[in-house]
């Protein structure tokens, strides 16, 4: 793996006389960790003067800082105040704005928590969260009130309320681990709990949600492959923000990943002043698919404390996603999504692309702003559906059909169940209908 000037100079500053070997050694990148600001400034020759000290101390005791050597080596020291990845890892007082619209926990993770450490969310999967840390705290952190809290890996006790939760609720099947960061577990423990999860007959995969590649890619050694490969599917979102995150470290351990059998996705945060332009965009998503990696997801900042300076308007997810459709492969744009304030879920959002309708034909604009008719079929026999499939022309003798009820927006659209709306619990008119009978 490559071992830069810049990655030297941290090296001998952190040691007399370092080992090439140590600086790709993940443990000792973590040992050596920068949590403190002297050490940011003895490391980087960057000073800071005495107010601004005191606001960044201020920060750090309220939001921690960690840095890995690794991760502070990608960072343009001349001109670190527009750098990206600074400003990921660094931080300052704009931290400490609080506004009414943000919250410790905007995703209601803690209340949709039926046992500590899972979030269960959707119908069919769960967030399990399997460690408190990161090798690096992210300044943009939705779980900023989490990680770096209390440093600490569970337990496997601790773990064991989790995994009791899993086999005990049939319909999960897809386990995404999160964290912190899955990958701060030693070996043995992730192989330990990964054995227990894929040991559990309706378990049909993991996933696994990591930094590492982007902020520790010493990492992904080829220990850490041969026990996650004995685990397959198991798929691996990283979470990737801007191109000069793909450094040659991470490409190569990228490169172990998919050579692994990984499917890789990525998911990365709309953030001001870091990747808020289409350009940048592009250049990062061109990146990933050329490293076998798949983008997944373009979150839009999360209302969580803190985070103010880093949101954008929609409009710039918009924007964006506008510049992706139809100019660049398919597979190299992610789906941008808002994650519902109060635990609604992502929704997905992008431009809209139908501009009319009747009862024959579509009105479409495509990416060139080229407006285009879609002919319907004249004739179209509609299938009612009353989700018996053992009764249903189709008869496709699918053996594990899923003939649940269905909910939401699903259930309006459906034939079987006869629900024509959906109205908020607590709707006036509908009071007083009540309390008119
Ligand atoms: C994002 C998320 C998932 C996974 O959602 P996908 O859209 O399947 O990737 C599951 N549970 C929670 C709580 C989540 O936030
Ligand atoms: S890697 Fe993820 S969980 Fe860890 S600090 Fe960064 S955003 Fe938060």
């Amino acid at each position: 793996m490559i071992y830069n000037n810049v990655q030297k100079e941290i090296a001998h500053k952190i040691e007399k006389e370092p080992q090439v070997s140590n600086w790709k050694d993940w443990k000792w990148q973590i040992k050596h960790s920068i949590k403190s600001l002297e050490k940011f400034e003895y490391l980087t020759d960057i000073k800071f003067d005495k107010e601004e000290r005191k606001n960044l101390e201020k920060t750090f005791e309220k939001f921690p800082l960690s840095i890995t050597p690794y991760y502070l080596s990608v960072i343009d020291k001349k001109n670190y105040k527009n750098d990206p990845v600074f400003k990921q890892a660094f931080g300052g007082i704009e931290e400490l704005t609080t506004l009414e619209s943000e919250h410790a926990d905007p995703l209601s993770e803690d209340k949709d928590s039926p046992v500590e450490g899972i979030t269960h969310r959707y119908p069919d999967r769960v967030l399990f969260h399997v460690s408190n840390i990161c090798s690096m705290y992210c300044r943009h952190c939705t779980r900023k009130r989490k990680v770096g809290d209390i440093d600490f890996v569970p337990s496997k006790d601790q773990l064991s309320a989790g995994i009791e939760y899993i086999k005990n609720t049939p319909q999960v099947r897809d386990v995404l681990l999160s964290g912190g960061d899955p990958l701060m577990l030693p070996d043995d423990k992730l192989d330990w709990l990964l054995s227990e999860i894929s040991q559990i007959p309706h378990v049909e995969l993991i996933r696994i949600g990591t930094r590492m590649p982007v902020v520790l890619p010493y990492r992904i050694t080829d220990n850490l492959i041969s026990i996650l490969k004995k685990y397959h599917p198991l798929w691996i979102n990283t979470h990737f923000n801007h191109p000069n995150e793909i450094t040659a470290s991470a490409k190569e351990s990228l490169a172990k990943l998919a050579d692994g059998g990984f499917p890789l996705g990525n998911q990365s945060v709309l953030l001001a002043d870091v990747n808020d332009c289409p350009r940048i965009m592009k250049s990062l998503l061109h990146k990933l698919v050329q490293n076998r990696v798949r983008p997944y997801y373009l979150y839009q900042c999360d209302l969580s404390e803190g985070l103010s300076h880093f949101r954008t308007p929609i409009g710039k997810g918009i924007e964006i996603m506008e510049s992706l459709i139809g100019h660049t492969s398919g597979f190299a744009r992610p789906t941008y999504v808002i994650d519902a304030p109060g635990g609604g879920g992502k929704i997905p959002v992008m431009p809209n692309y139908i501009i009319s309708w009747s009862t024959n034909k579509v009105v479409l604009r495509n990416y060139e702003g080229v407006i285009t008719t879609y002919k319907e079929p004249d004739s179209y026999e509609p299938k009612m559906c009353d989700r018996d499939c053992g009764n249903c022309d189709l008869d496709l003798n699918l053996s594990e059909i899923d003939e649940s009820e269905s909910i939401g927006i699903e259930k309006l659209l459906s034939d079987s169940c006869d629900t024509i709306s959906l109205v908020p619990e607590d709707n006036e008119r509908l009071q007083r209908r009540d309390e008119n009978e």
